[in-house]
Parts: C-alpha cells; structure tokens; sequence
C-alpha cells in the first residue's frame, strides 16, 4: 500500500489526533496544519494543533487560527500525531511530547524518517501540496477553510510560485483551491499585502546595511536585539528578508542573521541554485533545502555570525569552482 494510502487508513481508524510543526512557524507549516484540523474536525474527529513562535497578524486570517495552541492542551490524549513539514525531530516544536502512532509528512530531502509512517517528497513545492493529494485521495468535497490555508501554504513556499520546485502539479493543485472557493487575491492581500510599518522601517535598517563579499556572490545582513527595539519589529519576519535579498542581481547567495532572545539566534540562508544551501546548513547543525537553509544557534551573537560566514564562503567557492562554467542556473 502506497503510504498516502496508509495515512488515509489512519485517518480514517483513530479519532484523537496532535497535529505538530516545527519551531520558528511558517505558512507552509501552519497552513498544512489546519487544513488537517479542518478536515478532521469535519469528520468528526478530535483535534489539537500545536504551534510556536512569534504569533503573526499575518497568519491570523487563516480559519481556525485561533485554536492554534503554544502546548499540548491540558489532559489531551492523542491516538496519533501528524508531523507536518518537519525535517527531523529534533526540529519538532520544543516541548511538543510526540503522543501514539507519529505520522511523518515532509518534504525536506534530508528528513530523517523519524516517524511510524514517513511520507516525504522533496519535489514538493510545499508539504500543503501533499496534504491536497491526501485529502482529495478520499474523494470528498474539501471545506473551505481547509482550502484556504492549503492555498496559503503552498503560496508561501513556493515564493508565489516562482521556486525551483514549482510544478504543474502545484498549478494543479492550486486551480483545485481555487475551485474550492479561495481567492488567490484575498490571500494574497492578507499575508502580503499587510506588512506592519514596523517591519518597514526593520527592512529599511536591513537594506541600508548589507554586507557583499565575493564580487556581490555573497550577501549579508545582520537584525541585531537592538535594531529590533528601534524599529519595533516585532512581527518581522526574517524569512522574507533574506529571500528579497538573494533577488539582487548577481547575488548566489544571501544570510540573514537574526538575533533573538536569552542568547539565541538564527540565520536564514537563501541560494540562487548554482549552490546547495542545504550542505552548507548540514555542516553548522542545521537543516532546509538547497535554496532556502537555516541554522539556529547559541552564544556571542557575532561569533558566530562570523563562524556561519566562514563557512558559507568556503561553500560558495568550492561548489562555485566545481561547477561547469556554463552549467544552467536552476
Ligand atoms: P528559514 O530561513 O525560513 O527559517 O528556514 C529555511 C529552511 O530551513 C526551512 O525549510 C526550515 O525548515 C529550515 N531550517 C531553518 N532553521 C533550521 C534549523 O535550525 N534546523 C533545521 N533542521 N532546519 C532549519
Ligand atoms: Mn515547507
């Protein structure tokens, strides 16, 4: 049986259900998220979503939202956990106690099959594009909250369709959304077209501070504590950052830094394609895909900027030198 099969069978058996993320949210993680809530629920099932990180005004429009949860409900038994968008288990939201038969559902190359069932496809744009084959594979109308953040899900990953692993099958499955009910354009005002002047004046400091190196190969910025309370960013959101900055011309690749609380930080590396992003991260303990990597690490913020740096120019021109000079940007 065809593993997507099998979590349908699961689906369809048990009745309580934890449906877990990874730490630092994203929308392909909390889309793919409730759209399994929604459908649960519709089913009759019991369900807890569980979610970390900063909580975005920009996420807030996605039905069901507001059930999302920072821990396991008090007294909740799960019967299985879904694991969405996950790459390994250590990267599942900290204090998250993984409950009964884990169902693993990815699309990171690197994932390490941690769960009773795994099903992980890396040609995914987004794991919401898995979640629209495994729902639409019970052959029922899905519900409109649940295709709305299947569609958000898969807008975000996919950079609005414009990443390397966008499809036809993700053009498929986002006509089927659309179908379903979801207007592209009333998702798309909401996540985007709603930045807080916040983060505007954050960007600004960003911009107005990048570092190049390696005839402009390699690009640089750092969101320290401190610009973070003078342009009170509070809902910045990194990502974004770094994936406009790997938009400049000539750039291979792009590292944002981020300074966050009790000594901890994350940089975001995003790559153009000519160089794996994924190998880079692999090696400083992190995870990600070739063109969109982090790290998260703890100590002197700097220090380790300069350590994370010291290894990406080693990346970019051993991978640079190795390729064919005329080898096609993917
Ligand atoms: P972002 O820069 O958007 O936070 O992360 C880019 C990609 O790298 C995402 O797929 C994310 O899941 C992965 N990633 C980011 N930080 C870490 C990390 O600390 N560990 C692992 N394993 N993956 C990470
Ligand atoms: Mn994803």
């Amino acid at each position: 049986m065809a593993v997507a099969d099998e979590i349908r069978s699961v689906l369809e058996r048990f009745s309580r259900f934890l449906i877990a993320g990874h730490e630092d949210l994203d929308g392909d993680c909390i889309g793919s998220q409730l759209a399994l809530y929604h459908w649960l629920k519709a089913e009759g099932k019991q369900a807890a979503v569980v979610s970390g990180g900063p909580t975005l005004s920009n996420y807030s429009f996605l039905p069901g939202y507001d059930q999302v949860r920072p821990q396991v409900p008090e007294g909740f038994e799960a019967d299985v956990t879904l694991c969405v968008d996950t790459g390994s288990a250590q990267r599942i939201l900290p204090g998250v106690r993984v409950q009964g038969l884990v169902v693993n559902i990815d699309h990171h190359p690197g994932n390490t099959h941690f769960g009773d069932l795994n099903w992980v496809e890396p040609n995914a744009a987004a794991v919401g594009e898995m979640i629209f084959l495994l729902l639409q594979g019970f052959g029922r109308p899905l519900p409109l909250a649940a295709a709305v953040c299947l569609y958000m899900a898969i807008l975000t990953d996919s950079g609005s369709f414009r990443y390397s692993k966008t499809s036809a099958r993700t053009f498929e499955v986002a006509t089927a959304l659309v179908h379903a009910g979801v207007s592209p354009h009333a998702v798309a005002n909401a996540y985007y077209d709603n930045v807080h002047p916040d983060t505007v004046r954050l960007t600004g400091e960003v911009f107005g501070t990048l570092h190049y190196e390696l005839d402009g190969r390699l690009v640089w910025a750092r969101i320290t504590r401190e610009m973070y309370e003078r342009c009170g960013g509070v809902e910045c959101q990194p990502e974004q950052l770094a994936s406009q900055m790997r938009s400049i011309r000539g750039v291979e690749v792009a590292v944002l830094f981020h300074e966050m609380e009790d000594s901890t930080g994350r940089a975001s590396l995003r790559s153009r394609g000519r160089v794996d992003a994924s190998l880079v991260s692999a090696e400083l303990g992190g995870g990600g895909h070739p063109s969109a990597a982090g790290v998260r690490f703890q100590g002197d913020f700097s220090a380790n900027c300069e350590r994370i740096l010291e290894a990406v120019r080693r990346h970019i021109i051993a991978q640079l030198s190795a390729a064919k000079p005329d080898e096609p940007e993917t």
